[in-house]
């Protein structure tokens, strides 16, 4: 584990339509806002991923979770929402959810059961 305290990184925040993304690749949080202010990171999930279909869910290696969700869409502006976050670095885009991308791919992970259950599930 890298150590931190003193040494604090400067979070990048990214707007993506009305809510601002800060995603950190270093410490692995991620901060959800508009221009009120926090917002619930589900929210924030559900305006950036919100038309996104899941694939399936598939056996993970260096995951957080053992299974890893997968999710694509069709719509290449909402594809571009992905950039918000860092690729291939897993950050903590909720409490007990997980999320990266490979660019193309949304991946989650969550070892919580009925949040992944709702996952699964679709929107
Ligand atoms: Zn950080």
């Amino acid at each position: 584990m890298e150590p931190r305290g003193l040494d604090r990184c400067e979070h990048q925040v990214v707007p993506v339509g009305n809510v601002l993304v800060a995603a950190c690749p270093r410490c692995r949080q991620v901060e959800w806002q508009d221009s009120e202010g926090p917002i619930d990171p589900s929210e924030g999930m559900a305006s950036l991923f919100g038309g996104y279909e899941i694939l399936g869910a598939f056996d993970a290696i260096g995951s957080p979770a053992p299974e890893v969700l997968v999710y694509h869409t069709t719509s290449a502006r909402r594809r571009r929402n992905l950039a918000a976050f860092p690729e291939k670095i897993w950050v903590k885009a909720a409490p007990d959810l997980w999320l990266t991308h490979d660019g193309e791919r949304l991946l989650l992970a969550t070892n919580h059961r009925l949040l992944f259950e709702n996952l699964t599930r679709g929107a």
